[in-house]
């Protein structure tokens, strides 16, 4: 008896530890573990047990033997029902069966204390029960594996009972033989059971991930030993490869990676099979197995693939976004009017040629003269189509290592790499202002472009991009400014040009505090009769140490620079000034238009502010005018409406200045307040020509229309004078009638006037008062 109970304790050991080793290879199935050592325990147990056979004595030593190897059945009991209850997924808690499991050990002491019999039948019921609860919970809903074991444990329980049955203390040994059998089986049984759920769940979870790389978008490859190993969807159609091509993966790389990237791709992945923490991002062109070219974007990383290193390499087709943005820098590089590169292309091309220890080079920048003539006078689409046939025989004809840029407007840009000597640089200029010897064909008319061109040397004339542009550009205007010189060097004396312009925006503060500035009076006549009609005050900076500046060049500066108001107060103070001082002299007046920058406006109080100003000096509204150009009216409107309207409702007249320049709408014309318009210089030049006849004819209609005075700007010979009053103009401005005078000369010019006025008024005053005699007969 001693030798069966020690050779199923043995096996029940052997098979617990088979049970536990099996955990070990899967550690997240925790019910193994517990089956594990329920079966250690259960072999304690029976061990123990032997204290319960007939030759041993009733001593303190042999119950404890007992009291433990109680212990122990009811601990693999609730270890193997706990088991069972992991295995479903069921909660397993120890507020719950450690007071049960001590509830049955206290039964089981007090019941052998009153006779060994009735411990061991309580036993015998626990166990069975135990078993039959784990029957219960596996075989219910299970599937054939589970129901066959959920047998082996009700097979268990009646093995358990059926112990006291053959003998009250359990010492027969068709029970012990039969529990042996079923022991076995059960765990045989439940091993079974864990390999089936760990295959299942390493067989789920392989389904799962094989089923996120298939469905991907991003690509997946893998590549071991050189090879491709793996290839998801979505990789083999960003590149167009097929199974078939997958399985001769060997010249892949060839295939698909331009030639110039091959190393880099290798350098990568030993790199990445090196260092299993290597995360690699990466991006370029790739190829596709029709021919295509492609862009991708990517990240290599190490891992293991069958056990052995391999590159993992995630990757996007990127070609839509790149081509976007290879687009955008072709725009931002490059002039869409002559198909040349740009200003942006040109600068970012010198940062690379000046890097420090570069070869030298010529810089050439090359500005159309009088190109502005060609737009006013011919038109935009003229001017447009004569700088791309400029633009085309420049970069057919230059020389192939002359990289031709348009900066802008009419200026060009040559690059002359390699070419260094001032020698070479100059012969290479004389054919470039040859190549414009023969006249272009530009919408029917022959057209022949003179160019001023400056030339700066790397690294004589600057270091850097912006410096060496600089210096070409001074030369550049100084060729413009020499008349009949078509190129220049750069020269260090040169330097202070390009910064007198930051110069005056800086000194325009000075000028405005110090009152540096003097109005002049252009007069305006009346068409026909050439009678002095008013004036116009055009300002001028007496700029100390320097000489007169022209508005041209300090108006839009202090336009930028924010200091428009305060200068355009001061113009106003000014003309308002010599308006008294002409009223008190000579006591009649005319009117005075001032140019008025739309900038002005903004400050809401404007006109207000001018109306008082006007009733402060005693002036009446109508004898002064404001004069804005169209283009910047039509740019502020929200702002100059109202004041304008204002400022027309108190009498004060209004012009609306260069006209012609803009495109100004008809109902534009018709809702701005306005008294009078301005005929550009741009369109009286031409006349008396046919077409600009017609178009001053039409405008002058217009004006007609609405009532306007109509003002024929820049006059300078009798023919327009003759064209422009016939067409319809009713004032005439221009220096055939009269350039910008000085106050004085104006006022001189006002007395005469006021003189003759005079006189016919005195005439006319006598006639009327002579009494109309009858004819005599
Ligand atoms: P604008 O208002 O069109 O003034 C007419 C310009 O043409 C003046 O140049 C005048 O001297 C010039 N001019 C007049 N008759 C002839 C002519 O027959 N032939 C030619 N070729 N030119 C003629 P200026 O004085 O240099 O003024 C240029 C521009 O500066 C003005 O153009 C005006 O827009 C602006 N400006 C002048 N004074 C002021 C001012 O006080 N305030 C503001 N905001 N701008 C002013
Ligand atoms: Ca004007
Ligand atoms: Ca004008």
């Amino acid at each position: 008896m001693t030798a069966l109970i020690l050779t199923g304790a043995g096996l029940n050991a052997l098979l617990g530890l088979a049970l536990l080793m099996l955990w070990r290879q899967a550690p997240q199935h925790l019910y193994v573990r517990y089956w594990g050592w329920s079966w250690i325990l259960l072999s304690g147990a029976l061990a123990l047990g032997l204290g319960l056979l007939p030759d041993q004595d009733g001593s303190m030593f042999h119950k404890l033997m007992v009291g433990t190897s109680a212990a122990l059945a009811m601990g693999s009991m609730a270890l193997r029902t706990g088991g069972a209850r992991i295995y479903r997924r069921l909660s397993w808690k120890r507020q719950v069966w450690l007071p049960i499991f001590l509830l049955l050990m206290g039964s089981l002491m007090g019941l052998a204390e009153l006779d060994h019999r009735y411990a061991v039948l309580a036993a015998s019921i626990y166990l069975a029960v135990g078993a039959w609860q784990c029957a219960w919970w596996l075989g219910r809903g299970g599937n054939s594996g589970e129901r066959f074991v959920a047998m082996c444990f009700v097979t268990a329980g009646f093995a358990h009972i059926l112990t006291p049955v053959f003998d009250p203390l359990g010492r027969s040994a068709v029970p012990h033989i039969a529990g042996l059998f079923v022991q076995t089986t059960l765990s045989l049984g439940l091993m079974f059971l864990s390999v089936a759920r760990a295959h299942k769940e390493a067989r789920q979870q392989a389904e799962r991930f094989s089923q996120l790389a298939e469905h991907s978008l991003q690509g997946l490859l893998v590549v071991q030993n050189h090879k491709l190993v793996y290839g998801n969807p979505a990789a083999k159609s960003i590149y167009g490869v097929t199974d078939a091509d997958l399985a001769v993966s060997r010249n892949l790389l060839t295939r698909l990676v331009p030639p110039d990237q091959q190393e880099a791709i290798r350098e990568r992945n030993r790199l990445v099979m090196s260092d299993p923490k290597a995360r690699i991002e990466w991006e370029g062109g790739r190829m596709t197995m029709d021919g295509r070219q492609i862009y991708v974007r990517g990240l290599s990383s190490h891992i293991q693939w069958d056990g052995q290193p391999a590159e993992l390499m995630v990757m996007i087709d990127d070609s839509s976004r790149q081509i976007a943005v290879d687009a955008l820098l072709r725009q931002a590089m490059h002039d869409e009017l002559t198909d040349l590169p740009n200003r942006n292309f040109a600068v970012e091309r010198l940062r690379q040629l000046t890097r420090t220890g570069s070869a030298p080079f010529a810089l050439i920048s090359a500005d159309l003269d009088r190109f502005q003539l060609v737009n006013e006078n011919l038109g935009h689409e003229v001017g447009d189509a004569l700088l791309r046939a400029v633009a085309k025989r420049l970069s057919l004809e230059l020389p192939v290592e002359a990289t031709l840029a348009r900066l802008g407007e009419d200026q060009f840009l040559v690059l002359l790499e390699g070419v260094a000597e001032p020698q070479a640089v100059q012969s290479q200029v004389e054919l470039l202002l040859d190549l414009l010897h023969s006249p272009f064909a530009v919408e029917g008319a022959e057209l022949y472009v003179h160019m001023s061109v400056g030339v700066a040397l790397f690294p004589r004339d600057g270091l850097d991009g912006a410096n060496l542009l600089r210096a070409a550009d001074a030369a550049m205007h100084r060729a413009k400014a020499r008349a009949g010189t078509a190129f220049v060097f750069f020269e260090p004396s040169m330097k202070g040009d390009s910064r007198a312009r930051l110069e005056a925006e800086q000194a325009l503060g000075r000028a405005i505090a110090e009152q540096q500035f003097v109005l002049e009076y252009q007069p305006k006549f009346l068409a026909h009769s050439r009678e002095l009609c008013g004036f116009e005050a055009l300002v001028r900076w007496q700029r100390p140490d320097w000489g007169r500046v022209s508005p041209v060049d300090f108006v839009p500066a202090a336009e930028r620079t924010g200091q428009i108001n305060a200068l355009g107060g001061l113009i106003l103070d000014m003309a308002m000034r010599q308006l008294r001082e002409w009223q008190d002299l000579h006591g009649r007046l005319l009117s005075l238009a001032v140019n008025v920058s739309p900038l002005q406006f903004e400050d809401g109080a404007f006109a207000s502010g001018l109306l008082g100003e006007l009733k402060a000096r005693g002036l009446p509204a109508t004898c002064l005018e404001i004069e804005i150009t169209e283009t910047a009216a039509i740019a502020h409107l929200d702002q100059v409406m109202p004041q304008l309207r204002l400022l027309r409702a108190a009498g004060v007249l209004c012009a609306l200045d260069d006209f012609g320049t803009g495109q100004s709408s008809l109902t534009m014309l018709r809702n701005l307040p306005i008294s009078a318009m301005k005929l550009d210089r741009s369109m009286i030049a031409p006349l008396p020509e046919a077409g600009a006849s017609a178009v001053v004819k039409v405008t002058c209609a217009l004006g007609q229309a609405l009532s306007l005075d109509i003002v024929a700007e820049g006059v300078e010979t009798e023919e327009q004078a003759a064209a422009a009053e016939q067409l319809g103009c009713t004032q005439l401005q221009g220096y055939l009638l009269g350039r910008p005078l000085s106050a004085e000369q104006a006022g001189a010019l006002l007395a005469d006037w006021a003189a003759q006025t005079e006189v016919q008024a005195q005439a006319q005053a006598r006639a009327d008062s002579m009494p109309t005699q009858p004819p005599s007969v």
